[in-house]
């Protein structure tokens, strides 16, 4: 059977902790947006620059440059047993994108679980998240703090993501209000929206996911 999950949340809702889970769950890749943004940075091509400073000020990089990234990467040989988007679409030009990408190419439908976190926890955890840009793995200084099995203990120098500071989380919740939320609106008119509550341990939290995927 083929997958294809998008995890819908607000900046810090756990879609990245929770979309690696579920990849390693069910065998198949994660495909997040912003991570390949994060690492065309790193190598500093020139999408990279392109996108450093919209980024690090909490806007969202254009449609077509997303789309175009993750329209190469879908075409990948080893996504073709399904995918977990995480962090995309985040408008509704992507959905529709998304939508004749998945037409064109024959796809299982895709199946949308929106992670609801309150805004105020949301700062909570964005103040407190510490990402290590060689692993890509996030954690945080209280909820998730890096220790022996969860990666990074191999003395990972972790860092506060450049749009982890407190001007950039209100910009990035500005734009998900605006641009992002009201996609919850279109996947519920196509009767494709689950919701999990997102609060409590992420063990709990996955368990819902799994669950709703089951429903
Ligand atoms: P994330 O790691 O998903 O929180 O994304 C970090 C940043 O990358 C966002 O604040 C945007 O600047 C950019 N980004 C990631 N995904 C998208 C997307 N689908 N559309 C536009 N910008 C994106």
């Amino acid at each position: 059977m083929q997958y294809n999950i998008y995890l819908f949340g607000a900046p810090g809702a756990g879609k990245g902790t929770q979309a690696q889970l579920l990849s390693e769950k069910l065998g198949i890749p994660q495909l997040s947006t912003g991570d390949m943004l994060r690492a065309a940075r790193k190598e500093g091509s020139e999408l990279g620059n392109r996108v450093a400073s919209l980024m690090d000020s909490g806007q969202l990089v254009p449609d077509e440059i997303v789309i175009e990234l993750v329209k190469q990467r879908l075409a990948r040989p080893d996504h073709q047993s399904g995918v977990i988007l995480d962090g995309f679409p985040r408008t509704i030009k992507q959905a529709e994108a998304l939508d004749t990408m998945f037409s064109a190419t024959g796809r299982s439908p895709l199946r949308v679980i929106s992670i609801d976190v309150p805004f105020d926890e949301i700062r909570r955890r964005l103040s407190g998240r510490r990402w290590c840009s060689r692993c890509n793995r996030t954690f945080h200084v209280t909820d998730n703090p890096p220790r022996p099995g969860n990666g990074c203990e191999g003395g990972c120098q972790l860092e506060v993501r450049s749009d982890d500071t407190p001007e950039a989380v209100e910009k990035r919740l500005q734009a998900y209000s605006q641009q992002t939320a009201p996609l919850m609106e279109y996947y519920q008119r196509r009767g494709v929206l689950k919701t999990v509550h997102g609060l409590g341990p992420i063990t709990e939290i996955f368990a819902s996911l799994q669950a709703s995927l089951a429903a």
